[in-house]
């Protein structure tokens, strides 16, 4: 399905597992966010985790599971991408495309997805100045992409308390220095559930057009990032906290 996802003129909240572990699951989650009004369903597919031994997602599976979700449901798709060679065939039917931390700083997939056609969703890398991200989401204009969106997800500091450090102030600075949208990951930023609404409501204070938050109906069974996941009682509660407080910033 192609849906037409205005990060410009709409908020966004995109909500979803850190990793897609099975059709059935996927669905659960996407109907429980259809039903209070979440329009993007984030899922990993592709998993690019610290350890090798850690679950590395399903890959193509999972893709599939997304967009047949996705299309059942009729609501928008959101997963990784990870390689160069994958990008034509295997996430042709994905509605937005996401490039990791991870990959900030990979220039040959960042000139590769300037030729598509869909949103794109660059994560800032975890070292990076905002200078090198705006200078990183240059390289998806090169062939004409004007969709690019950028999130930030934390990075390293001194810091141990936290996952990673939420820059919060990347939000007005990118607005200032350029036209692109930008959205924050409360998620991977703090690294732990119990941290996630108050951050997610100090992104939507400090003018972000999106946020992306991973959810899980049993964030304990999680394979991957469980002890970010809010379950569903919590996100239900931060959603309508969210709605609420951007209708009184507006
Ligand atoms: C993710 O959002 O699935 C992810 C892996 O996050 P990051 O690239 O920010 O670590
Ligand atoms: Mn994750």
């Amino acid at each position: 399905m192609k849906i037409d996802i205005d990060f410009k003129n709409s908020f966004n909240v995109i909500a979803g597992p850190c990793a897609i572990e099975s059709y059935d699951s996927l669905y659960e989650i996407a109907n429980f966010l259809k039903g209070l009004g979440v329009a993007i369903i984030r899922g990993g597919s592709f998993k690019l985790r610290t350890s090798p031994n850690s679950f590395q997602g399903l890959g193509e599976e999972a893709i599939k599971y997304l967009v047949q979700v996705c299309k059942e449901l009729g609501l928008a798709s959101l997963t990784e991408v990870v390689e160069v060679k994958d990008l034509q065939n295997v996430f042709q039917d994905i509605d937005i495309l996401m490039v990791g931390a991870r990959n900030m700083y990979n220039y040959p997939l960042l000139k590769e997805l300037s030729t598509v056609n869909k949103p794109i969703i660059l994560k800032r890398a975890m070292s990076a100045t905002i200078d090198e991200w705006l200078s990183a989401a240059e390289y998806l204009q090169i062939n004409g992409n004007d969709n690019i969106i950028l999130c930030e997800r934390g990075i390293r500091t001194f810091e141990t308390a936290t996952r990673n450090t939420l820059d919060l102030s990347a939000v007005p600075i990118v607005k200032n220095k350029s036209k692109y949208t930008i959205i924050v990951d409360p998620s991977h930023s703090t690294g732990n559930s119990a941290y996630v609404p108050a951050m997610s409501m100090a992104a939507v204070a400090s003018g972000a057009d999106g946020l992306i938050i991973e959810i899980h109906k049993e964030p304990n069974m999680a394979l991957s990032d469980a002890k970010q996941l809010l379950d569903f009682d919590s996100f239900r509660e931060l959603y309508k906290s969210i709605i609420s407080l951007k209708k009184h910033i507006r």
